[in-house]
């Protein structure tokens, strides 16, 4: 057996799907979502109010800021899965998610998710916290590509496919879904050897 790892999987876009969560909750507060409307699921930027027009920004934001967002987003196929995987195996594994600051009900609902797909005992594995760097850990599987002072952490980063940061995959290893954790965890001694542009 290999040997047992601190593995820091993040929330949003990594085991819960927050951006379909997000658009069916915009649909919800406009039925008459205008003909010019970009769908947010699918967007290769990381900032979903850019190069939209107001109406469209201010659709997002109040979405973004509604009180239960957060709490009903659906699990991203497999991922719950993986957790349970690498728990079993022996890792460490703790969720490490941001907080929303503009969405009040945001921190806890993200507790309140994990409890609900996974179970009491993983809502103590939670740290909700705006700098991931101070989490010490041997991996960290996130979605975002450029996460402030990334060189300065314990952990590598593991890139999580998806469309918004499709620009921002350079000098990472990435892979398409937490279900190929296993994987990263091959390459993760090769890891350090390559060195972070960042
Ligand atoms: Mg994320």
């Amino acid at each position: 057996m290999s040997a047992q790892l601190r593995i820091l999987v993040d929330q949003d876009e990594v085991i819960a799907a927050f951006l379909p969560g997000l658009e069916r909750l915009v649909e919800e507060q406009n039925p008459r979502i205008p003909k010019d409307w970009t769908p947010i699921v699918g967007t290769t930027r990381w900032d979903l109010l850019a190069d939209r027009p107001r109406s469209q920004q201010q659709a997002i934001s109040r979405a973004m800021s509604t009180s239960g967002l957060f709490a009903s987003l659906e699990p991203i196929p497999g991922a719950l899965e993986a957790l349970r995987e690498m728990a079993a195996e022996g890792h460490d594994v703790h969720i490490v998610t941001s907080p929303m600051s503009s969405n009040p009900t945001c921190a806890s609902d993200k507790l309140a998710w994990v409890t609900r797909y996974l179970g009491n005992d993983w809502r103590h594995k939670v740290v909700i916290t705006d700098d991931k760097t101070i989490v010490r850990g041997d991996i960290l599987f996130d979605d975002k590509g450029s996460i402030p002072r990334r060189r300065q952490a314990s952990w590598t980063q593991v890139l999580i496919e998806q469309p918004h940061n499709v620009n921002e995959r350079l000098g990472l290893l990435s892979i398409p879904s937490l279900a190929n954790w296993r994987v990263a965890l091959q390459f993760l001694p090769h890891l350090t050897l390559i060195g972070d542009p960042q």
